[in-house]
């Protein structure tokens, strides 16, 4: 027996529940194991271990003569709309849009919240990172410092003819001295390599 069914409370006849079922007998035997366990913490299950499951009745909306999902899901969906469950969990057959809309605020609290979430993460990532690449290049000049002293040292003797310490490499090439000097070292080359004059 193919059916939608509902819960409802004896005491105020409150639709509280609307489902779908193979076997309502068997459903209600679950809702009633389920009601008993806390770790079932949906709404539904809630509500009833407050009330009690005994002041549920469970009664067939329609029943089907065979299984068709789709057909099941719309039926389910149209008695939510009609009963308005209280306690459902899921509305039946929400598309994404509808989800969307119900809970816009929700969702963009939650991606709030979570954007600052992940921010802070990648923060401490970062930071992280930076510690580990820190204490990596220490222990790098550490372990050679020797070679690293004895390379900053190095006399380099640079084509403009200046001569100066590899530490000071980068000072050299942007100063004067190197572009004057570069500049007369090419003419000395051209000069040397005794092209044709242009008059
Ligand atoms: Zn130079």
């Amino acid at each position: 027996m193919n059916c939608i069914y509902k819960a409802v409370d004896k005491q105020n006849n409150e639709c509280l529940y609307i489902g779908y079922t193979k076997s309502l007998y068997a459903r209600k035997a679950v809702h009633h194991t389920h009601s008993k366990n806390i770790k079932k913490t949906s709404k539904f299950y809630k509500y009833v271990r407050e009330i009690g499951f005994d002041r549920l009745h469970f009664e067939t909306i329609i029943e089907l003569p065979h299984y068709d999902r789709t057909l099941l899901s719309k039926l389910e969906r149209h008695y939510y709309d009609l009963y308005q469950p209280s306690k459902n969990y899921n509305v039946p057959s929400r598309t994404q849009l509808e989800y969307m809309k119900d809970n816009y605020a929700k969702i963009v609290h939650h991606n709030l919240v979570n954007r600052e979430k992940n921010n802070i993460k990648n923060r401490q990532k970062n930071s992280l990172n930076h510690e580990v690449i820190n204490a990596r290049a220490k222990l790098y000049y550490h372990k050679n410092r020797v070679k690293i002293l004895d390379k900053l040292s190095t006399q380099i003797n640079c084509p403009c003819g200046a001569t100066f310490r590899f530490q000071f490499k980068k000072l050299h090439r942007e100063s004067d001295l190197h572009r004057v000097g570069l500049r007369n070292e090419i003419c000395k080359t051209i000069e040397k390599l005794n092209l044709p004059k242009y008059e």
